[in-house]
């Protein structure tokens, strides 16, 4: 499959079933912009979910946070996102597309005829300009620039902001992390890749609160829980590698700085960073705010201002990264089989229920199961019409892991089959075992 290609499929295929829709579509659609709709609303919340319940039930030592998206518009100058949040935009004269100066790799344009037929001769770049990424938008009636505030582009402010709070009222000593999953806004000179790089997305952001000088031993510990998290997320082993920060790339407060990076059908991209940033962010916000953030430790008597190791990572990237590592074609009896294989701890449906025909009571035995399995937190799909093996092939395509018909043997033995999506082998289970089979593989 070439990549633009296993890209559109792609899209299409969650267009078509319902996970991905543009935004504002019946309006022509809103540049990289784009809404999750029935099954994409459960892929996503089942990745962050995952995340949460690693990241915070699974842990003492690390509290959750969800704060807002408005903030005092000092703590982005604190953080350095007024004066530096900015992107080199460059343009070219002739077709007028703008590029990312950095990520700029020969620009053709296709106004430009090139002494060679069919290909374009390169864009006739203006000098890179400093863009601001930040959304702004005005705080109460009056819209002058002392009511400027901020969409926030990054949830960890938040975390920053609050983190004397945090440790006031719960029984957090240092080490310990502060964990939020929430929106942000960028708006990005060059987005796309579907939902790699929108203007509206969701970051998974966690920060650990540490001693100077054990910063070091914390930063490895979370390179490797972060990568044995998206280990366990399904995802091929060997399409995920580590990108270290080089000097001309790392920020100038960080310390050190690795992202966990995915090779998706568009190149070698990052989906999460984990990075040692020092005490420069406390530090920044004690200086602007003028409120001492230091933490005193009482074992040790001594105060000093916690490093922090942040792992950050995008809800949508990684839910990306889930569809395009399910996605696969098979050949079976003649026919393309589209499968998402997805891990069935995040697969949208977790089985599809089937009265083989619409007669001698099968209908209402397979009802009486679908009703069962939801009610019981399993979600399932009811469907009754069309061939047996169209229902499978619709449920592969939905990424389901399994599904149970009711049959003849039904009223017999109290038996329905269950059918694998990978494997698409068939095997018989008590009606009464179905939900507790289905826990036990799903996770739930
Ligand atoms: P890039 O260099 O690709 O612009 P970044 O290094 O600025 O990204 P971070 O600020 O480290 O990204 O953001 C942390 C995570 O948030 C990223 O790993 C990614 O998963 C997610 N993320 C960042 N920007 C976007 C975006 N525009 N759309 C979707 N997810 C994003």
């Amino acid at each position: 499959m070439a990549d633009t290609t296993f890209m559109d499929k792609l899209v299409s295929l969650a267009k078509r079933r319902g996970f991905v829709f543009q935004s504002s579509e019946i309006y022509g659609g809103l540049g990289s912009v784009w809404d999750y709709g029935p099954l994409g609303v459960e892929l996503k919340r089942n990745v962050k979910e995952r995340w949460w319940s690693a990241m915070v039930h699974a842990r003492d030592d690390i509290e959750g946070l969800d704060a807002a998206i408005l903030m005092h518009p000092r703590v982005w100058e604190a953080s350095g996102h007024v004066a530096g949040f900015t992107d080199p935009m460059v343009d070219c004269r002739t077709c007028k597309a703008r590029f990312r100066a950095d990520k700029l790799q020969d620009a053709q344009c296709p106004q430009k005829p090139s002494k060679h037929p069919g290909e374009h001769g390169t864009c006739d770049l203006t000098e890179p300009r400093l863009f601001n990424l930040m959304f702004k938008t005005f705080i109460g009636p009056v819209e002058d620039s002392a009511a400027v505030v901020y969409l926030r582009p990054e949830t960890a402010q938040g975390i920053y902001v609050n983190y004397q709070n945090v440790l006031n009222s719960s029984r957090q000593r240092v080490p310990f992390g502060i964990a939020q999953v929430g929106k942000a806004f960028r708006n990005e000179i060059t987005p796309g890749n579907f939902i790699f790089r929108t203007r509206e997305f969701e970051q998974m952001e966690m920060q650990f609160f540490v001693k100077p000088g054990t910063d070091g031993e914390w930063f490895e510990r979370w390179r490797q829980w972060r990568w044995e998290w998206h280990l366990a997320l399904g995802l091929t082993p060997g399409k995920l590698r580590w990108h270290e920060h080089g000097p001309g790339e790392l920020a100038h407060y960080a310390k050190a700085a690795y992202d966990i990076e995915y090779e998706f059908p568009f190149g070698w991209n990052e989906i999460e960073g984990v990075h040692n940033r020092t005490d420069f962010d406390l530090g920044r916000h004690q200086e602007y705010s003028g409120k001492k953030l230091e933490y005193f430790d009482q074992a040790a008597n001594e105060r000093y201002l916690p490093y922090i190791v942040e792992t950050s990572a995008g809800a949508d990237r990684v839910t990306l990264t889930v569809l395009v590592d399910a996605y696969r074609e098979e050949q079976v009896e003649g026919e393309t089989r589209v499968v998402l294989g997805f891990h069935p701890a995040v697969a949208p449906i977790k089985a599809g229920v089937f009265p083989l025909v619409k007669k001698d009571g099968m209908p209402e035995t397979a009802d009486r199961l679908y009703r069962a399995l939801r009610a019981g937190g399993l979600p399932s799909f009811y469907d009754d019409s069309g061939a047996i093996g169209r229902r499978y092939r619709r449920m592969d395509e939905a990424g389901t892991p399994f599904c149970l018909t009711v049959d003849g043997q039904t009223a017999e033995d109290g038996s329905v089959t269950v059918r694998h999506r990978d494997a698409m082998t068939q095997e018989r289970v008590a009606l009464d075992q179905a939900a507790a089979f289905l826990r036990e593989r799903v996770g739930a």
